[in-house]
């Protein structure tokens, strides 16, 4: 395929994307007025549920405008070559420089792709920090501050530099040395990171953000004991979490394998909820576990990765990618990203696909919870949740099939029974 051909497919798939997501927003906006669905009126009363239904329809409006800002400039960069032309004024410098041109290779395109990320990013931060200290603080949920907010982005600067950094480096390495059989081992070594990442999450990532205090004894920690004995569910640490800081939202989750399992619970969960209602939530996780959902998804992430890069070996040294997005000469770094919009659509129907199955682990944990612990605590605390979470209880159909990875509350009470 030709360069031209290749450049009008992106933009036309970039078309097709932006017209269909609002289609689905004009939809999911369009049902915020339906009326206060029956199974969760016990807990809700009509200001509360205005209260969400404002709530959404801000979110979605700065969302909207964030994503026709987004179009454009892609739109701008497409038709007008500028991203192949930063990159071949980035090459053109590294080659005059002393220093740097005997790594060109390299230093090029990782030069490349730390200004689109720095470029990016900073394109990102003043919807980011709308949507915190405007939208999240006017409903009440930002606890963050300007020194946390700056201080959230430049550890996640580093983050982005040094595990990015490895990767890239790591790729662009594998890429030079062995061509297109590069795939197979890439994938292994991203596998393996994967499994790490999961492992060590909870010990060496959390941290870095957050405090972890585990525990105290009393009641909440005799109950989850009780329960995880029951039920045969070695768990090796509870933590609390200081999600406080940051937001009143709510959460809890496990992390690990097998015996070295922790728990971590927000701390605004345990402020929130009943030690029934906890207990409920933890059955509800514990019920991923039983049923292998953790397993199945991780092992469906990496099976999936391995089939993208197998894609991405046919395309990688194609110079025609590297053309339609402006440049004169044949960048990795293009042609990476030329392929990633070139298959977004791939990318788009298998997120659909992941998100039907989560959908269903969703029901498969309630059900385990409603067995296990009781489907009343359950109703209750995912009830709660809804309402302190201004979550949308009406979304529409069509959003939820593309969008949601777990189900609107309401269809997850009514699959326990609760209409
Ligand atoms: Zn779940």
């Amino acid at each position: 395929m030709d360069a031209l051909a290749i450049k009008n497919i992106i933009i036309g798939i970039l078309i097709f994307d932006f017209l269909t997501e609002r289609i689905l927003d004009y939809l999911n906006i369009k049902n915020l007025s339906a009326a206060l669905p029956n199974n969760v009126a016990n807990v809700y009363d009509v200001t509360e549920y205005q209260k969400s239904q404002s709530y959404q329809k801000e979110k979605e409006k700065i969302e909207q405008f964030q994503s026709y800002f987004q179009f454009a400039l892609y739109i701008i960069l497409l038709t007008q070559g500028y991203l192949g032309g930063l990159y071949d004024a980035v090459a053109a410098a590294i080659a005059n420089s002393p220093s740097l041109s005997t790594y060109s290779f390299y230093a090029s395109n990782l030069i490349f792709f730390g200004i689109l990320f720095i470029a990016s990013d900073i394109l990102s931060t003043p919807f980011a920090w709308y949507n915190t200290f405007v939208i999240e603080e006017k409903y009440g949920f930002n606890k963050s501050t300007i020194k946390l907010f700056v201080m959230d982005k430049i550890k996640g600067y580093l983050l982005a530099i040094i595990i990015g950094g490895i990767v890239i480096s790591l790729l662009l390495f594998l890429i030079q040395s062995l061509g297109t059989s590069f795939w197979w081992i890439f994938w292994g070594i991203i596998s393996v990171l994967i499994i790490c990442l999961n492992m060590f999450y909870t010990s060496l990532l959390l941290p870095l953000f957050n405090k972890l205090t585990p525990l105290g004894d009393g009641e909440l920690k005799n109950a989850i004991h009780a329960y995880c004995i029951k039920e045969n569910f070695p768990v090796d640490n509870i933590y609390i979490m200081d999600g406080s800081k940051r937001s009143n939202k709510a959460n809890a989750f496990f992390s690990g394998f097998g015996k070295k399992k922790k728990i971590v619970l927000f701390d605004t969960l345990v402020e929130q909820h009943s030690i029934p209602e906890l207990i409920a939530i933890l059955a509800h996780e514990a019920g991923h576990f039983k049923k292998k959902h953790i397993i199945q998804m991780m092992v469906l992430s990496v099976f999936q990765i391995g089939v993208y890069l197998f894609l991405l070996s046919l395309l990688v040294e194609n110079k025609n990618l590297s053309i339609a997005l402006g440049a004169q000469t044949n960048s990795i770094a293009l042609n990476l990203i030329g392929f990633g919009l070139l298959f977004s659509p791939v990318s788009t129907v298998t997120g659909i696909l992941v998100n039907l199955l989560s959908r269903k682990n969703e029901y498969e944990a309630d059900a385990f919870a409603a067995q296990t612990s009781s489907a009343a605590d359950l109703s209750i605390a995912l009830k709660n949740l809804s309402k302190k979470s201004l979550s949308n209880l009406t979304p529409h159909n069509a959003y939820v099939f593309v969008h949601y990875s777990h189900p609107p509350v309401t269809q997850r009470l009514e699959a326990m029974g609760i209409k």
